[in-house]
């Protein structure tokens, strides 16, 4: 492992281009989930420090709209080659702040990168539609404008890539971008901030105001901010939707989840066991996309739940930047007593405890160990409710039919996986089932950046999903322009091509 920076551990404001000392507000500690010690304090901004951030966006917005969209590209351009040089740092970021192992954490800046990639397309990605002749003699003609300033409040689980999602397209489309990162995972943001700056991007048109409830509540409220972009839990989406939409903003709210992995009897089995455990404990189960629910159909169940245990007991646990570490820790103590006492709420309704990670496997840090709850049913709230952690669920049907009406039983529709070699039961399963991303032996089906990041009930808030041509939809707003002219062409002599043109 490389070694991280010291400036980066120091958590700024950046508004108009400056990296601003606290000014004597409340921090809040932020922890290495592998030892448990302070490596960081976030400053908790107020709505006053939020207000500076706007202003600052504002006075910058014109001149950057205005900028030619193939420059504002070069912008990109370079940033993605800057985040490839300093790739290795910002992995080693992601483990420290958050805990996953590494190669998890390759794998977000990766798919970080690839929206950087996406973006840069932007001058393409910007154009319109056009219909010529639509009534006689006239065009029809649309042309895409960026917003203004744009916010985006995100999670701890992926501090490097959820920002990501949305801060290339939004700059790309000409929007000067306000980001309010996790108070828990505020490292990552630093670097992206500072590597934005070296590439050229202009003061003010991407900021970073840290902090927590309050900062989040003068985003939604403020008049200057003309959309939002969240990604958390289900109960903050809601309140970012309802409120940022009340106060006439775009808002756009990732959330929850609950993803069941459906596994039919003729699936091949030790290829599937390896994919749903790493769906199931990867990240330490801190992903939205985790399958947190294993759907067994008929006589597989026993075998399945036999092999998914000795495979889950065996993983090494241990910090994220030790070589082979498979189980990380999760991101604070006090969530690892939520999700063991969502163990003790799973044995009180009658789930049998087959795998028991109650118990610390190492004192210092925030670890547990991986559980298996079987015999778990829809009317129990670890068969409905989001755990996020290292919990995975076993639920017994006798038929698809019956997995794919439990699927539909829960509120959340983020994913649904499917384990199986039958094509006609997989087009079943994907004409009927409720979930908006779909995994076929694929255990994490996490859409590439040019498509959108597609959740659906409980588990999305909005009209336009983040990432794809929906993010680029998400941060501009069209003109339709009709044309017609009332005059007939006159003799135009341009149009008579000289001879020595060559052309
Ligand atoms: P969270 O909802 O606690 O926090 C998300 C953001 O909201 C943070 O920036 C936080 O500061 C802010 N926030 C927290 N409580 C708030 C409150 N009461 N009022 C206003 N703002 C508040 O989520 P988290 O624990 O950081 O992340 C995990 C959750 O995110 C999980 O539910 C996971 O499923 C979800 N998630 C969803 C997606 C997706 O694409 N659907 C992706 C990643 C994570």
């Amino acid at each position: 492992m490389q070694e991280t920076r010291e400036k980066n551990l120091e958590v700024r404001n950046l508004i108009g281009g400056i990296w601003e000392e606290g000014n004597g507000r409340a921090t809040e500690p932020v922890y290495d989930p592998a030892t448990g010690e302070v490596v960081a304090e976030t400053p908790l901004s107020t709505a006053e420090d939020l207000d500076r951030a706007v202003e600052k966006a504002r006075e910058a917005f014109p001149g950057w709209a205005a900028t030619p969209v193939v420059e504002r590209a070069r912008v990109l351009f370079r940033f993605k080659m800057l985040l490839e040089e300093h790739f290795w740092e910002l992995r080693d970021l992601v483990t420290l702040e958050n805990g996953k192992d590494a190669k998890d954490a390759g794998g977000e800046v990766r798919r970080g990168i690839e929206v950087v990639e996406f973006a840069c397309g932007m001058p393409t990605l910007m154009m319109g539609e056009s219909g010529r002749d639509v009534a006689r003699g006239v065009d029809n003609v649309s042309y895409r404008y960026p917003l203004g300033v744009v916010a985006a409040i995100t999670p701890f689980n992926f501090p490097c890539m959820v920002p990501l999602w949305t801060l290339p397209v939004a700059i790309g489309a000409g929007n000067a971008y306000i980001l309010k990162p996790s108070e828990r995972t505020p490292l990552s943001a630093v670097l992206l901030g500072e590597l934005l700056q070296e590439a050229g991007l202009p003061e003010g048109i991407f900021s970073i105001v840290n902090g927590a409830r309050e900062a989040v509540d003068a985003i939604l409220e403020h008049p200057g901010i003309e959309a939002v972009s969240f990604v958390g839990s289900k109960p903050v989406a809601e309140h970012v939707y309802r409120v940022g939409a009340a106060h006439g903003k775009r808002v756009q709210a990732l959330a929850g989840a609950k993803n069941s992995m459906i596994v039919m009897p003729d699936v091949v089995m030790d290829k599937a066991v390896d994919n749903i455990v790493s769906s199931a404990y990867g990240n330490a189960g801190e992903r939205c996309l985790a399958g947190s629910v294993l759907v067994a159909v008929g006589e597989i169940a026993d075998p399945l739940v036999e092999a998914l245990k000795e495979k889950a007991r065996a993983m090494k646990v241990g910090p994220g930047k030790e070589e082979g570490s498979e189980l990380t820790p999760v991101i604070r103590d006090s969530h690892r007593e939520r999700v063991r006492e969502y163990i003790h709420i799973g044995e009180k309704e009658g789930a049998e405890v087959v795998l028991d990670g109650r118990e610390a496997p190492r004192e210092e840090g925030f670890f547990m160990g991986a559980t298996i709850l079987d015999r778990v049913t829809g009317e129990m709230r670890v068969g409905r409710e989001e755990i996020f952690g290292p919990v995975l669920s076993v639920v017994r049907v006798d038929t698809l039919d019956e997995a794919i009406e439990f699927t539909n039983g829960s509120p959340f529709g983020n994913a649904c996986s499917i384990y199986t070699e039958n094509g006609a039961a997989v087009r079943h399963w994907r004409e009927n089932v409720e979930a908006g991303m779909l995994g076929v032996n694929v255990g994490v089906a996490a859409p590439m950046a040019f498509f959108p990041f597609n959740g659906i009930k409980d588990s999305f808030y909005g009209d336009l999903h983040a990432t794809g041509k929906d993010g680029v939809r998400f941060f501009t707003e069209n003109k339709v322009e009709v044309t017609r002219w009332f005059s007939e062409p006159g003799p135009n002599p341009a149009v008579q091509r000289p001879v020595e043109s060559g052309g």
